[in-house]
Protein backbone atom coordinates (compact mmCIF):
# COMPACT_ATOMS: atom_id res chain seq x y z
CA UNK A 1 0.00 0.00 0.00
CA UNK A 2 1.30 4.10 -0.36
CA UNK A 3 -0.32 7.39 0.50
CA UNK A 4 -1.68 8.91 -2.20
CA UNK A 5 -3.55 12.82 -2.33
CA UNK A 6 -7.22 12.22 -3.41
CA UNK A 7 -9.96 14.29 -4.97
CA UNK A 8 -12.95 12.63 -3.59
CA UNK A 9 -15.70 15.39 -4.77
CA UNK A 10 -15.57 18.99 -6.86
CA UNK A 11 -15.69 21.45 -3.78
CA UNK A 12 -14.01 18.92 -0.91
CA UNK A 13 -10.75 19.28 0.29
CA UNK A 14 -8.46 16.24 -1.36
CA UNK A 15 -7.62 13.65 1.37
CA UNK A 16 -4.50 11.30 2.02
CA UNK A 17 -5.68 8.07 1.61
CA UNK A 18 -3.76 4.61 1.84
CA UNK A 19 -4.50 2.95 -1.52
CA UNK A 20 -2.60 -0.18 -3.38
CA UNK A 21 0.73 0.77 -5.25
CA UNK A 22 -0.32 1.09 -9.00
CA UNK A 23 1.04 -2.27 -11.43
CA UNK A 24 2.37 -1.36 -14.92
CA UNK A 25 0.30 -2.66 -18.01
CA UNK A 26 1.69 -3.03 -21.12
CA UNK A 27 4.22 -0.20 -22.28
CA UNK A 28 3.97 1.47 -18.99
CA UNK A 29 6.58 2.40 -16.35
CA UNK A 30 6.62 2.56 -12.43
CA UNK A 31 7.81 5.68 -11.00
CA UNK A 32 8.72 6.08 -7.65
CA UNK A 33 8.21 9.71 -6.92
CA UNK A 34 10.38 12.25 -5.88
CA UNK A 35 9.16 15.72 -6.23
CA UNK A 36 5.71 16.90 -7.82
CA UNK A 37 4.38 20.32 -8.22
CA UNK A 38 1.38 21.70 -7.36
CA UNK A 39 -0.58 23.96 -10.39
CA UNK A 40 -3.18 26.47 -10.94
CA UNK A 41 -4.89 23.66 -12.66
CA UNK A 42 -5.28 21.79 -9.26
CA UNK A 43 -7.23 24.74 -7.46
CA UNK A 44 -9.37 24.39 -10.75
CA UNK A 45 -10.21 21.01 -10.54
CA UNK A 46 -10.55 21.58 -6.87
CA UNK A 47 -13.59 24.19 -7.72
CA UNK A 48 -14.91 22.31 -11.02
CA UNK A 49 -13.68 24.73 -13.57
CA UNK A 50 -12.08 22.03 -15.09
CA UNK A 51 -13.56 18.31 -15.28
CA UNK A 52 -11.80 15.48 -14.24
CA UNK A 53 -11.61 11.84 -15.05
CA UNK A 54 -13.57 9.25 -12.44
CA UNK A 55 -13.42 10.24 -9.19
CA UNK A 56 -11.91 9.86 -6.80
CA UNK A 57 -8.74 10.46 -8.61
CA UNK A 58 -5.07 10.79 -6.98
CA UNK A 59 -3.85 14.77 -7.89
CA UNK A 60 -0.39 15.61 -9.24
CA UNK A 61 0.28 16.51 -13.49
CA UNK A 62 4.20 17.76 -12.31
CA UNK A 63 5.88 14.65 -11.99
CA UNK A 64 9.83 13.76 -11.31
CA UNK A 65 11.41 10.50 -9.97
CA UNK A 66 13.15 7.64 -10.15
CA UNK A 67 12.09 4.60 -12.34
CA UNK A 68 11.04 1.57 -10.04
CA UNK A 69 9.96 -1.02 -12.55
CA UNK A 70 10.53 -0.35 -15.81
CA UNK A 71 7.81 -2.92 -17.13
CA UNK A 72 8.67 -4.05 -20.82
CA UNK A 73 10.48 -1.33 -21.48
CA UNK A 74 14.45 -0.31 -22.20
CA UNK A 75 14.13 2.06 -19.42
CA UNK A 76 16.70 0.96 -16.52
CA UNK A 77 15.53 0.56 -12.75
CA UNK A 78 16.97 3.86 -10.80
CA UNK A 79 16.99 6.22 -13.86
CA UNK A 80 15.82 9.60 -12.90
CA UNK A 81 13.23 10.93 -14.75
CA UNK A 82 10.78 13.76 -15.58
CA UNK A 83 7.48 13.07 -16.62
CA UNK A 84 5.34 14.62 -19.35
CA UNK A 85 2.44 16.75 -18.03
CA UNK A 86 0.39 14.94 -20.45
CA UNK A 87 0.82 12.15 -22.97
CA UNK A 88 -1.66 11.11 -26.20
CA UNK A 89 -2.46 8.32 -28.27
CA UNK A 90 1.17 7.43 -29.94
CA UNK A 91 -0.84 6.71 -33.37
CA UNK A 92 -2.65 9.68 -34.99
CA UNK A 93 -0.95 12.09 -36.77
CA UNK A 94 -0.91 14.60 -33.93
CA UNK A 95 1.00 12.06 -32.23
CA UNK A 96 3.27 10.78 -35.45
CA UNK A 97 4.06 14.43 -35.31
CA UNK A 98 5.62 15.29 -32.06
CA UNK A 99 2.67 17.16 -30.92
CA UNK A 100 1.21 15.23 -28.18
CA UNK A 101 -0.49 18.08 -26.74
CA UNK A 102 -2.70 18.54 -29.47
CA UNK A 103 -3.57 14.97 -29.79
CA UNK A 104 -7.46 14.42 -29.23
CA UNK A 105 -7.15 11.25 -26.91
CA UNK A 106 -5.01 13.36 -25.04
CA UNK A 107 -4.23 11.88 -21.14
CA UNK A 108 -3.04 13.97 -18.47
CA UNK A 109 -2.14 11.91 -14.93
CA UNK A 110 -3.41 13.59 -12.34
CA UNK A 111 -6.90 14.99 -14.41
CA UNK A 112 -7.62 11.98 -16.45
CA UNK A 113 -6.50 9.18 -14.71
CA UNK A 114 -4.11 8.85 -10.85
CA UNK A 115 -1.50 11.67 -11.03
CA UNK A 116 1.91 11.75 -8.79
CA UNK A 117 0.87 13.46 -5.60
CA UNK A 118 1.48 9.55 -4.27
CA UNK A 119 5.05 7.32 -3.56
CA UNK A 120 4.37 5.61 -7.02
CA UNK A 121 2.99 6.59 -10.70
CA UNK A 122 2.36 4.47 -13.30
CA UNK A 123 2.80 6.09 -17.18
CA UNK A 124 3.79 4.96 -20.52
CA UNK A 125 6.83 4.58 -21.09
CA UNK A 126 7.27 7.22 -23.63
CA UNK A 127 6.16 9.88 -21.28
CA UNK A 128 9.38 9.76 -19.47
CA UNK A 129 12.29 11.93 -20.02
CA UNK A 130 15.77 11.26 -18.83
CA UNK A 131 17.12 13.80 -15.75
CA UNK A 132 20.24 14.03 -15.70
CA UNK A 133 22.31 14.38 -12.22
CA UNK A 134 22.85 18.10 -12.45
CA UNK A 135 19.06 19.10 -12.52
CA UNK A 136 17.23 18.04 -8.93
CA UNK A 137 14.17 16.73 -8.66
CA UNK A 138 12.16 19.87 -8.02
CA UNK A 139 13.66 21.68 -10.81
CA UNK A 140 12.92 18.69 -12.87
CA UNK A 141 9.14 18.47 -12.09
CA UNK A 142 8.58 21.97 -12.43
CA UNK A 143 10.17 21.89 -15.40
CA UNK A 144 7.30 19.26 -17.15
CA UNK A 145 4.62 21.87 -17.44
CA UNK A 146 4.76 25.32 -15.43
CA UNK A 147 8.57 26.10 -17.69
CA UNK A 148 7.33 23.30 -20.64
CA UNK A 149 4.14 25.64 -21.04
CA UNK A 150 5.92 28.52 -21.51
CA UNK A 151 8.81 27.33 -23.71
CA UNK A 152 6.51 26.13 -26.18
CA UNK A 153 4.39 29.17 -26.58
CA UNK A 154 7.99 30.99 -27.07
CA UNK A 155 8.68 28.40 -29.22
CA UNK A 156 5.67 29.14 -31.16
CA UNK A 157 5.70 33.18 -31.12
CA UNK A 158 8.80 32.74 -33.37
CA UNK A 159 10.40 35.25 -31.45
CA UNK A 160 13.74 35.82 -32.69
CA UNK A 161 16.93 37.45 -30.55
CA UNK A 162 16.80 41.65 -30.22
CA UNK A 163 13.08 40.52 -30.77
CA UNK A 164 10.44 42.67 -27.97
CA UNK A 165 8.11 40.41 -26.20
CA UNK A 166 5.56 41.67 -23.52
CA UNK A 167 4.21 38.88 -21.07
CA UNK A 168 0.62 39.81 -19.73
CA UNK A 169 0.59 37.96 -16.49
CA UNK A 170 3.56 38.02 -13.98
CA UNK A 171 2.96 34.97 -12.05
CA UNK A 172 4.68 31.89 -12.22
CA UNK A 173 4.45 30.90 -15.82
CA UNK A 174 5.09 34.29 -16.62
CA UNK A 175 7.97 34.76 -14.55
CA UNK A 176 9.32 31.35 -15.98
CA UNK A 177 8.29 33.03 -19.99
CA UNK A 178 10.33 36.21 -18.83
CA UNK A 179 13.15 34.10 -17.71
CA UNK A 180 13.08 32.01 -21.05
CA UNK A 181 13.14 35.28 -22.77
CA UNK A 182 15.93 36.98 -21.20
CA UNK A 183 18.12 33.97 -20.81
CA UNK A 184 17.94 31.04 -23.81
CA UNK A 185 15.82 33.73 -26.42
CA UNK A 186 17.53 36.84 -25.90
CA UNK A 187 14.82 39.30 -26.58
CA UNK A 188 13.94 42.73 -24.60
CA UNK A 189 10.50 41.48 -22.31
CA UNK A 190 8.13 44.22 -21.08
CA UNK A 191 6.13 42.90 -18.27
CA UNK A 192 2.63 43.84 -17.47
CA UNK A 193 0.94 43.08 -14.17
CA UNK A 194 -1.80 44.82 -11.63
CA UNK A 195 0.29 43.64 -8.92
CA UNK A 196 3.28 46.05 -7.95
CA UNK A 197 4.99 42.89 -5.76
CA UNK A 198 4.58 40.59 -9.13
CA UNK A 199 6.22 43.21 -11.38
CA UNK A 200 9.47 44.21 -9.23
CA UNK A 201 9.90 40.31 -9.24
CA UNK A 202 9.89 39.86 -12.62
CA UNK A 203 12.54 42.71 -13.19
CA UNK A 204 14.66 40.56 -10.34
CA UNK A 205 14.06 37.67 -12.91
CA UNK A 206 15.38 39.70 -15.96
CA UNK A 207 12.43 41.85 -17.05
CA UNK A 208 14.08 45.18 -19.39
CA UNK A 209 10.29 47.16 -18.39
CA UNK A 210 7.15 46.64 -16.33
CA UNK A 211 3.77 48.31 -16.80
CA UNK A 212 0.61 48.57 -14.83
CA UNK A 213 -2.26 47.32 -16.47
CA UNK A 214 -4.42 50.32 -16.42
CA UNK A 215 -4.02 50.54 -20.16
CA UNK A 216 -0.92 48.76 -21.38
CA UNK A 217 -1.37 48.24 -25.06
CA UNK A 218 -0.90 51.64 -25.40
CA UNK A 219 1.84 51.84 -22.95
CA UNK A 220 3.71 49.34 -24.65
CA UNK A 221 2.84 50.66 -28.23
CA UNK A 222 4.49 53.90 -26.97
CA UNK A 223 7.83 52.40 -25.31
CA UNK A 224 8.40 50.12 -28.64
CA UNK A 225 7.58 52.96 -30.91
CA UNK A 226 4.58 51.03 -32.35
CA UNK A 227 4.09 48.07 -31.02
CA UNK A 228 5.90 44.35 -29.25
CA UNK A 229 6.71 41.56 -32.29
CA UNK A 230 5.62 38.73 -29.86
CA UNK A 231 2.97 39.13 -27.22
CA UNK A 232 2.10 36.27 -24.55
CA UNK A 233 -1.27 35.93 -22.41
CA UNK A 234 -0.92 33.89 -19.27
CA UNK A 235 -3.42 35.69 -17.45
CA UNK A 236 -6.45 33.62 -18.77
CA UNK A 237 -9.15 36.76 -19.29
CA UNK A 238 -10.12 37.52 -22.66
CA UNK A 239 -9.87 41.32 -22.06
CA UNK A 240 -6.21 40.86 -21.66
CA UNK A 241 -6.07 38.85 -24.87
CA UNK A 242 -7.35 42.03 -26.61
CA UNK A 243 -5.16 43.98 -24.87
CA UNK A 244 -2.55 41.57 -26.04
CA UNK A 245 -2.86 42.10 -29.23
CA UNK A 246 -3.49 45.63 -29.17
CA UNK A 247 -0.03 45.80 -28.30
CA UNK A 248 1.36 44.32 -31.64
CA UNK A 249 3.78 46.27 -34.28
CA UNK A 250 2.36 45.45 -37.80
CA UNK A 251 3.67 41.44 -38.54
CA UNK A 252 3.81 40.81 -34.58
CA UNK A 253 2.12 37.03 -33.44
CA UNK A 254 0.02 37.00 -30.00
CA UNK A 255 0.45 33.30 -28.28
CA UNK A 256 -2.52 32.33 -25.68
CA UNK A 257 -1.56 30.84 -22.90
CA UNK A 258 -4.51 31.43 -20.06
CA UNK A 259 -7.51 29.21 -19.94
CA UNK A 260 -11.18 30.86 -19.30
CA UNK A 261 -14.23 30.46 -21.12
CA UNK A 262 -14.85 33.29 -21.84
CA UNK A 263 -15.81 34.37 -25.21
CA UNK A 264 -12.62 36.27 -27.48
CA UNK A 265 -13.66 39.68 -27.65
CA UNK A 266 -11.32 41.37 -29.64
CA UNK A 267 -11.87 45.16 -29.61
CA UNK A 268 -10.00 46.33 -32.63
CA UNK A 269 -11.49 47.12 -36.20
CA UNK A 270 -10.42 43.66 -38.36
CA UNK A 271 -9.32 45.89 -40.85
CA UNK A 272 -5.96 46.44 -38.25
CA UNK A 273 -6.00 42.42 -37.70
CA UNK A 274 -5.86 42.00 -41.70
CA UNK A 275 -3.48 45.41 -42.39
CA UNK A 276 -0.71 44.73 -40.09
CA UNK A 277 -1.12 40.38 -40.45
CA UNK A 278 -1.46 39.85 -36.65
CA UNK A 279 -1.70 36.68 -35.75
CA UNK A 280 -3.45 35.15 -32.96
CA UNK A 281 -2.52 31.32 -31.47
CA UNK A 282 -3.39 29.15 -28.99
CA UNK A 283 -0.87 27.33 -27.12
CA UNK A 284 -1.15 24.59 -24.85
CA UNK A 285 1.83 21.93 -22.80
CA UNK A 286 4.57 21.19 -25.03
CA UNK A 287 6.10 18.47 -27.27
CA UNK A 288 8.17 15.54 -25.58
CA UNK A 289 11.33 16.68 -27.70
CA UNK A 290 10.74 20.39 -26.59
CA UNK A 291 11.13 18.84 -22.54
CA UNK A 292 13.84 17.03 -23.34
CA UNK A 293 15.54 20.32 -25.14
CA UNK A 294 14.48 22.10 -21.90
CA UNK A 295 15.96 19.61 -19.44
CA UNK A 296 19.19 20.01 -21.59
CA UNK A 297 19.07 23.54 -21.20
CA UNK A 298 18.73 23.34 -17.21
CA UNK A 299 21.49 20.65 -17.01
CA UNK A 300 23.83 22.97 -19.12
CA UNK A 301 24.20 25.91 -17.78
CA UNK A 302 21.59 28.52 -20.13
CA UNK A 303 18.27 28.61 -18.17
CA UNK A 304 18.66 28.90 -14.46
CA UNK A 305 15.84 28.93 -12.42
CA UNK A 306 16.88 29.87 -9.23
CA UNK A 307 14.69 31.04 -7.07
CA UNK A 308 11.25 29.89 -8.77
CA UNK A 309 10.26 27.44 -6.14
CA UNK A 310 9.06 29.32 -3.29
CA UNK A 311 7.55 26.68 -1.46
CA UNK A 312 8.54 23.10 -0.64
CA UNK A 313 5.98 20.72 1.34
CA UNK A 314 5.82 16.65 2.53
CA UNK A 315 2.97 14.93 0.65
CA UNK A 316 1.11 14.48 3.78
CA UNK A 317 0.78 18.70 4.30
CA UNK A 318 -0.47 18.34 0.18
CA UNK A 319 -3.47 20.35 1.29
CA UNK A 320 -1.38 22.97 2.87
CA UNK A 321 0.31 23.55 -0.43
CA UNK A 322 -2.71 23.87 -2.18
CA UNK A 323 -3.75 26.39 0.32
CA UNK A 324 -0.71 28.86 0.02
CA UNK A 325 -1.32 28.70 -4.40
CA UNK A 326 -5.33 29.75 -3.06
CA UNK A 327 -4.34 32.38 -0.96
CA UNK A 328 -1.15 33.28 -2.56
CA UNK A 329 0.18 33.86 1.36
CA UNK A 330 3.77 34.06 1.14
CA UNK A 331 3.86 35.13 -2.61
CA UNK A 332 4.22 32.02 -4.21
CA UNK A 333 5.52 30.91 -7.70
CA UNK A 334 6.06 27.26 -7.38
CA UNK A 335 5.01 24.94 -5.25
CA UNK A 336 6.24 21.64 -4.82
CA UNK A 337 5.99 18.49 -2.71
CA UNK A 338 8.75 16.58 -2.13
CA UNK A 339 9.44 12.70 -0.88
ZN1 LIG B 1 -0.18 22.41 -14.30
ZN1 LIG C 1 -2.71 10.92 -30.68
Amino acid sequence: MMLAVRLHAVGERPRLDEVPVPEPGPGEVRVAVRACGICGSDVHLLHGVTPTGPLPLTLGHEPSGVVDDPGDSAWAAGARVAIAAGYGCGECAACLADRENVCPRLVIPGIDRDGAQAAYVVVPARALVALPDTVDFATGAILTDAVATPFHAIRRSGIEAGGTAVVYGLGGLGLHAVAILKQVVGARVIGVDPLPAARERALAFGADEVVDSSEPARAVRAMTGGGADCAYEFVGNAAVTDQAVKSLRGGGTCTVVGVTPQPLHLGLPQALLVAGELRLQGSFGCSRAELAELVGLVAGGRLDLTGTITHRYALADFDAGLRTLETKDGDPIRVVVEQ
